[in-house]
């Protein structure tokens, strides 16, 4: 079953990876998945498209992408 998300913003973490931050409408958790994977990233569970646990992004730096795809 498909649950539907509403994109939030991206934002790069320490390690170079982007993140896209998602709600998820049914429910209203955040949920996160990896976007690109940095080229210095050594984190095993930063794999594109996988989904990650949410971190406290306040202090990274975010930006907003836009997606054509
Ligand atoms: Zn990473």
């Amino acid at each position: 079953m498909m649950s539907l998300v509403r994109l939030i913003g991206f934002t790069t973490l320490a390690c170079g990876c982007v993140v896209g931050k998602y709600r998820e409408v049914a429910t209203s958790r955040e949920v996160a998945y990896v976007e690109e994977k940095g080229r210095a990233c050594g984190a095993h569970g930063h794999r594109r498209n996988h989904t990650i646990a949410v971190v406290d992004t306040s202090s990274a730096r975010s930006h907003v992408t836009s997606k054509a795809s």
